[in-house]
Parts: C-alpha cells; sequence; structure tokens
C-alpha cells in the first residue's frame, strides 16, 4: 500500500497514530459473510422480520411521543418508516442476497451505505439531511439483524480510534465525549468549527477541511494526524511512522514539564498577572480544567446541554447542571454563557429554518429575544445556581444597547418573579456581553456602561469582520487572526472596557496560539479563556516574558498592514526573547 499524504487545515495540535473508524453516518461495520444456496430464503425471512420488528418499534415510538409532546415532534419519525417500507428498498436486499449469497445485514448494510453516500451528494440541504433519517431508520433494523454485542459500532471497539467523517456537527462531537478516540479528521469545516473546539477539549488533534478523506480512506486504514502541520498521512510507511512516532514522545515529554506550572501563577516576569481560564462545554470536562490549573470557567458553552434530545432541558436539569459545575469550581468563578444556537448549532427540539446564510441569521441572543420562553427558564435555571459558587452570565452576539438592554429587561422579570417566589439569587449577579460582532465593538463605549464585563468572541469576531466563513474549509486560508482589522477590533474594545472600568476578557480559540496570546496581553486584555489542555504552554509563555517587551512589541504591531507581516515580526521577537 502507498503512503498517501493529505494536507488540511490544523484545528487542534498534536500528534496521534492509529486505525481508521469512518463516521459516514451508517456507524455499524458488518464483516462479510457468505451463506450458502439453501440458506437464502430463511435470509430473506430474517430480513422482512428485522424491518417489522422496527416498524413496530417506530410505531410504538411515534404514539409515545405524541401522547407526551405532541404531534409534529413524532413526525420526525414519519420519514423513517418511509424508508422502511420503501419496495425498492426491500428488493434490492432480497435481490443481493440471492445473487451475492451474503447475509441479510452485510447486504443491507451495503444498500444503506449507497443510499447515505447519494444523499450525501446531494446539493439541497435538506434533502443532505435526510442522509441521518436513512441511517437511524437502518440502525433500527440492524439491531435485529445481528447480535448487538457483536456489532463494530463505536461503543464495543476496543482500539483507539482516529474519527474520520466528511462533516462532524456539534451535537455529533458530543456523542463521541468518553469514547476511545485519539484524533479527528473531517472533509470540510475551518479552524474554529465545533470540531476544532470540541478536539481541543477533549486534548485529542484534529485535522479539517480535508476535503475528499472520506474518500481515500478505508475502515481500519492506519493513519497519522499531525495537528501542527495539519496534515494527515494514511498508510504511511515504516519511516515516517517512525518519525512521528520520535515526534510525539518529544511533545509528550514537553508537555510533561509543564507540569510543574500547574500551581504557579500566569505571570510575566515583572509581575503582571494574566488570568488563565478554562472554556466549558460538558461538565465531563471539569476534571480536565482541574488538573491544567485553570483559574475558573471563562466560557461554559451551554447549548451542548441541549443537544442529542427531542425535548428542551427542563429548568430543574439546567439548575443541576450549572450547581454542578459552579460547584466543583469554586472557589474559582464560572461564567455561563446563555444558550447559543443558530449558525452551525442546531437542536432537535426547536425547529430554526434553514438559511443561506444561518450565522447572519436567528442565532444566539436573537433566538432567545424572540423565544422568551426559552430564554426565561434557563436565566431562572442560571440565578438559581449563582447561590452554589461564583457564577456569572453573559450574552452571546449582542450588537448593540437595544438587545443588551431587552435582555436585561427579561432578567429584571425573571428575578422579581423568583424574588416573589421567595427562591434565592446572588444579588450582586454580574451580567457581561459578548463582543463578537464589529457592531458590538463600534458601540462598545456605549456598550460598556450597561455591562459588568466584556468577553471577546475572537472565533465570531473573526468570520464577521473578516466577511470569511469560519467553519468553511474553501476560505480557511483567508481566516486570519493577526488581520490588522482584528487586531484594531480588540484594541478598541479594550479601551472602550476600560475607560469604563470594566474587565476584558477573550475566549476565543486565538487566546490559545502563543503568538497570539503574546499580542492580546501587549493589548491589555485581562483574562484569556481557552480549551483547558492549551492553558499551560500559554502560562509558560507569560512567565518567561516581561510586560515592557510584550507592550513594545505589541505598539509596534498596531501600525502594520498585514496579517502576515504582524506574525512574523511576532515570531521572531519571541524568538530573540527565548520564548517560542
Ligand atoms: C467565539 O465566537 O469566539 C466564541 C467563544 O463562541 P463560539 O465559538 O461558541 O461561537
Ligand atoms: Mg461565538
Amino acid at each position: 500500500m502507498n503512503e498517501i499524504i493529505l494536507k488540511g487545515v490544523p484545528a487542534a495540535k498534536g500528534i496521534s497514530y492509529g486505525p481508521a473508524f469512518i463516521l459516514d453516518k451508517v456507524e455499524f461495520i458488518v464483516p462479510k459473510s457468505a451463506i450458502l444456496d439453501h440458506e437464502v430464503n430463511s435470509e430473506i425471512a430474517r430480513f422482512e422480520e428485522a424491518i417489522n420488528k422496527a416498524r413496530q418499534e417506530i410505531n410504538s415510538l411515534k404514539e409515545k411521543i405524541t401522547r407526551e409532546i405532541g404531534l409534529n415532534k413524532a413526525q420526525i419519525f414519519d420519514s423513517h418508516l418511509l424508508i422502511l417500507e420503501d419496495p425498492s428498498l426491500y428488493e434490492q436486499v432480497c435481490e443481493g442476497i440471492r445473487k451475492d449469497l451474503n447475509t441479510a445485514e452485510y447486504v443491507f448494510s451495503m444498500i444503506v451505505k449507497k443510499y447515505v453516500d447519494a444523499f450525501n451528494k446531494i446539493s439541497d440541504e435538506y434533502l443532505r439531511e435526510r442522509a441521518a433519517d436513512v441511517n437511524d431508520a437502518a440502525k433500527r433494523v440492524f439491531k435485529h439483524l445481528v447480535d448487538e454485542s457483536k456489532l463494530h459500532d463505536l461503543d464495543n471497539l476496543q482500539d483507539n480510534l482516529i474519527i474520520v467523517a466528511h462533516d462532524l456537527s456539534p451535537s455529533d462531537t458530543v456523542s463521541l465525549y468518553n469514547k476511545k478516540i485519539i484524533a479527528f479528521v473531517t472533509d470540510i469545516g475551518g479552524r474554529t468549527s465545533h470540531t476544532a473546539i470540541i478536539a481541543k477539549s477533549l486534548g485529542v488533534p484534529a485535522v479539517v477541511g480535508l476535503k475528499d478523506a472520506t474518500l481515500r480512506i478505508t475502515n481500519g486504514d492506519f493513519l497519522i494526524v499531525d495537528g501542527q502541520k495539519g496534515l494527515l498521512i494514511i498508510n504511511p510507511t515504516s519511516v515516517t511512522k517512525d518519525l512521528y512516532v520520535k515526534e510525539q514522545s518529544q511533545i509528550h515529554a514537553s508537555l510533561e514539564k509543564l507540569d510543574d506550572l500547574k500551581n504557579l501563577p500566569a505571570q510575566t516576569t515583572d509581575g503582571k498577572k494574566i488570568s488563565l481560564l478554562a472554556n466549558l462545554e460538558l461538565s465531563n470536562e471539569i476534571p480536565t480544567v482541574k488538573k491544567f490549573g485553570a483559574e475558573g470557567v471563562g466560557l461554559y458553552r451551554t447549548e451542548f446541554l441541549y443537544m442529542n434530545r427531542l425535548d428542551l432541558p427542563t429548568e430543574e436539569e439546567q439548575y443541576e447542571a450549572y450547581k454542578q459545575v459552579a460547584e466543583a469550581i469554586r472557589p474559582q468563578g464560572v461564567t455561563i454563557r446563555t444558550l447559543d444556537i443558530g449558525g452551525d448549532k442546531f437542536i432537535s427540539s426547536v425547529q430554526i429554518p434553514k438559511e443561506m446564510t444561518p450565522f447572519l441569521c436567528s442565532r444566539a441572543i436573537r433566538f432567545c429575544l424572540e423565544r422568551p420562553d426559552i430564554f426565561k427558564t434557563q436565566l431562572r435555571a442560571i440565578l438559581r445556581a449563582s447561590v452554589h459558587g461564583r457564577v456569572q452570565m453573559m450574552y452571546p452576539m449582542i450588537s448593540g444597547i437595544g438587545e443588551l438592554r431587552q435582555a436585561n429587561n427579561i432578567l429584571d422579570e425573571v428575578k422579581r418573579s423568583l424574588t416573589i417566589q421567595k427562591i434565592s439569587f446572588d444579588p450582586s449577579f454580574k451580567v457581561g456581553v459578548m463582543i463578537e460582532v464589529p457592531s458590538a465593538v463600534m458601540t462598545a463605549d456605549i456598550l460598556a456602561k450597561e455591562a459588568d464585563f466584556f468577553s471577546i468572541g475572537t472565533n465570531d469576531l473573526i468570520q464577521y469582520t473578516l466577511a470569511v466563513d469560519r467553519v468553511n474549509e474553501k476560505t480557511a486560508h483567508l481566516y486570519e487572526p493577526s488581520h490588522p482589522a482584528v487586531l484594531r477590533m480588540i484594541q478598541r474594545t479594550v479601551d472602550a472596557a476600560h475607560n469604563e472600568e470594566i474587565s476584558v476578557s477573550l475566549c476565543g480559540e486565538m487566546a490559545s496560539d502563543p503568538v497570539m496570546a503574546f499580542i492580546l496581553i501587549g493589548l491589555g486584555i485581562d483574562q484569556l479563556s481557552m480549551s483547558a489542555s492549551s492553558i499551560l504552554t500559554i502560562k509558560k509563555m507569560i512567565r518567561s516574558v516581561r510586560l515592557s517587551d510584550v507592550q513594545r512589541v505589541s505598539k509596534e504591531v498596531m501600525s502594520m498592514t498585514t496579517g502576515q507581516e504582524v506574525e512574523e515580526f511576532v515570531s521572531s521577537q519571541m524568538r530573540k526573547l527565548g520564548v517560542l
């Protein structure tokens, strides 16, 4: 087998090697297994029985959901039934069993794969997403065809796996938590897509935007994922493999050395302290946050609580989740971000219309203001959790003072009703604004008068400032954190915050890049929040520099004309100072 090297977008650092597991929506790998002529009829009968059982199951599930949540939520099952009742699917499977003399599960898996591939190629997004329905319906049939314990699904596989997928939605990635995953590679996506964010929080490398990797890889192929350079190597030669084994052990050794920094402050050699906090998606990550010595949680992305379910989380459920995080992180603080769905994050319990430009439509605070019922439930839960630790809250994607006031009016209403019900919350509860839209930067002086703090969300601020889709691999090269426009946006926000004596943190992915973090400190950012596994690397950099040097370099940077010039200059200065 020849070694193949593919170049993609580096999304999470590190090196991993191991077997590929293709998550092409058909999560089951069914081994090919021959049957004899006289077994054909019984094999077809087994298939018919499995289809019938799956249909019965779907029908009773549909009845249950209709009873409990309503008919419109149950309609999703109609499309599953339609698939299982499709005469052409049935015919193809029977024909395959007869002609190829293979087991029903094998023939069925091949035909399902064909359907899923066909849907995946359709340009219409709605139709393309029907691939998930085919897959869900097929899974039910598989369950009745194969002894479940023998299915090679993610839970049963023993090896450490490299997940290979065309794309991973945030909800796909969440369902991969706690599995033995050592890397992610995807055909599409950019540096701050949620595959990158989840990979970082799991502490594994990721390369995205590989274009056609899923077509070139077969299940079980040996892969090397180089998250630093954004490379994927398929079936490497032994020479390449040896090189990477060596490089990986060097990386591990230098990461181990960083452990000594865990309990030391993130302070420059001349005494300037910068708080380093962690971003958190799910409460499973709390041990990692502690392991890397984060000084609290600077961004708790609550939308992950709403994913992979048909209903919305209740107030009680949310309260328990927020309370758990607040108590675990206490005495340090947690900044809970209110629901940020839309864009590339969807939840099944709420139908958000598919738009041409989802990042510019009903997303984040806009969605919450349109659905005060959902918003109020979350606000009640967050306020109730505020007595269990140091909790503050921020709104995502605020584009002007009007939205902040509207959101705060709803918050006041919720506070009043809690007071009437004699339910306690922190009376000095702080409410911040995420700065991730250019209009928020341009009115930061106005916002700073009514916000308790700012947190700059550069993942979005970069996409909206440079008009570059953050999840699209085709424009990934234009997604430039060091672009002068981005740096000026940040500078302006910091100045506006400090004029009103409020703190400003930055929680986008650029906080975890040592070169960018160096500039940010020079621009006056008070706190950096990032995936926990990056904290010690950034702390090492901070502890090796003098604030006066950092400020001098950052000042020079602000007069530069291109992102490339900025990066080259800062990298060379950092090398001179011995910190890179
Ligand atoms: C950001 O936009 O920088 C941010 C931190 O939020 P998210 O990545 O969840 O949009
Ligand atoms: Mg954002």
